[in-house]
């Protein structure tokens, strides 16, 4: 189940409240996006509510629709405005239809009757917490600057106690990504998650010193370096390698080991070749290509006025897609990594290689370090899965290897490396 990456189905990410929020996140490149809507109340009107439901639903050549609900906040709507949403799911369901509602929080606002709302409705929440308090803290903040950390405890809490399904997403940050262990750990043995999104914040400043578009090759202090990136998603691979495979669920993991196997999708937009088959749609009906492009040369129209399956299908959203293969530099081609890699996202591809060729990721570094890293530990698990065993069996082989390792290092009086994976 993936909150903000799809692509098999039709995949909207809505935003009811378009980028308002309760909170003031520091990094949070959609308190910015306020500036394209000067006038608007910021309210998904009831007439557009009901166009997107029944368009949705039109579009789907699938029995399963799943409806995404971002933001901003999408909380501050109220309760009532997603109980109008599941009417509406009645009204236009096709026989053997079947929704999911999902939604990304900041869980600060949930209270029992939320909560209630969701488990009735079979939500899946998506919380966002960034580790441990400090960690969490450091960017996670209300309007008075204050952490958020407590209260969005308080709403996790809540959601446990009403049996929600739910799953986290953790931005990987400049301050947290140095304590990969201290925010795994957190997320597994205190949060009680077993379902992790991580996204790298990497936030450009435009010329004019704001972060509304991606452009410009400057970032912002509180984006993760390339070295951090990679050191941390090593770490907490290395820890899931031997102990977790197949309790926790860590959705890069699942991406990369779904690309070694060779399968149509990553399940990643991220890292599949071509994307664009998951959109973003402001509070007014308007459509953007993607979510991380919810700018005005992204615009593919409104549903008010053109048909969801249209827009989707358009041929400006077609190469949106292609795009992300068609604009790679030949080093991206040519790495040895790229059948995992795929030159991650387009939004992050500000760099020029070494050639002077534009459009190498600023995260590359981080990227090859980790696709390198987890080769043969991936090799073995992808071996194992083909030949019919669970993937979890790696965690016993592994472990063999490292014993008869550490066996063999002791006879010439060396202790083992820290851990066995290689190029
Ligand atoms: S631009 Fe990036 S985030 Fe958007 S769909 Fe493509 S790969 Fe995904
Ligand atoms: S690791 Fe770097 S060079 Fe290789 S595909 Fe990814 S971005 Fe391109």
């Amino acid at each position: 189940m993936t909150l903000s990456y799809r692509s098999s189905r039709i995949h909207v990410l809505a935003k009811p409240t378009g980028a308002v929020c309760n909170l003031a996140c520091k990094y949070c490149f959609f308190l910015s996006k306020e500036a394209l809507y000067p006038d608007s109340d910021f309210r998904m009107s009831d007439e557009v509510l009901e166009a997107y439901i029944r368009q949705l639903i039109e579009a789907h050549r699938t029995p399963q629709v799943t409806i995404a609900w971002q933001g901003g906040e999408p909380t501050i709507m109220g309760i009532d405005f997603y109980r109008r949403a599941i009417k509406l799911q009645e009204k236009y369901r096709r026989p053997g239809m079947t929704f999911e509602n999902t939604m990304q929080t900041n869980g600060t606002l949930l209270n029992d009757e939320w909560c209630r709302f969701f488990k009735k409705n079979n939500f899946l929440i998506g919380i966002s917490i960034d580790g441990p308090r400090e960690l969490h803290d450091a960017y996670r903040v209300n309007r008075e600057e204050q952490g958020t950390f407590d209260r969005v405890m308080h709403g996790l809490r809540l959601l446990k106690k009403h049996r929600v399904e739910y799953n986290i997403l953790t931005t990987v940050n400049h301050v947290n990504a140095d304590h990969p262990l201290e925010v795994y750990r957190f997320l597994r043995d205190e949060a009680k998650t077993t379902w992790i999104q991580f996204i790298p914040i990497v936030e450009r400043i435009n010329v004019d010193g704001s972060t509304l578009c991606q452009e410009g090759d400057r970032v912002s202090e509180r984006s993760v370096r390339p070295d951090q990136l990679g050191n941390f998603l090593i770490s907490i691979f290395d820890e899931w390698i031997y102990n977790d495979v197949g309790k926790m669920f860590v959705q890069t993991f699942e991406a990369a080991a779904r690309n070694w196997m060779k399968l149509p999708s990553s399940g990643m937009c991220v890292f599949d070749e071509t994307c664009g088959t998951g959109l973003a749609m402001e509070h007014n009906g308007d459509i953007y290509s993607c979510d991380h492009f919810v700018e005005p040369k992204y615009l593919l129209g409104n549903i008010l006025e053109k048909e969801l399956a249209s827009l989707v299908s358009s041929e400006r959203q077609h190469s949106f897609g292609s795009n992300k293969k068609d604009s790679l530099p030949m080093e991206c081609l040519e790495c040895d990594v790229y059948f995992a890699c795929h030159g991650e996202c387009p939004k992050n591809r500000f760099l020029k290689t070494s050639t002077g060729e534009a459009g190498l990721n600023y995260l590359c570094e981080g990227w090859k370090a980790f696709f390198h890293h987890i080769s043969y530990p991936m090799q073995i698990m992808v071996a194992l899965m083909l030949r019919g065993y669970s993937a979890s069996e790696v965690m016993r082989v592994l472990s063999r290897e490292r014993a008869s390792q550490e066996r063999a290092l002791s006879k010439i009086g060396l202790t083992s490396p820290p851990h066995v994976a290689r190029d």
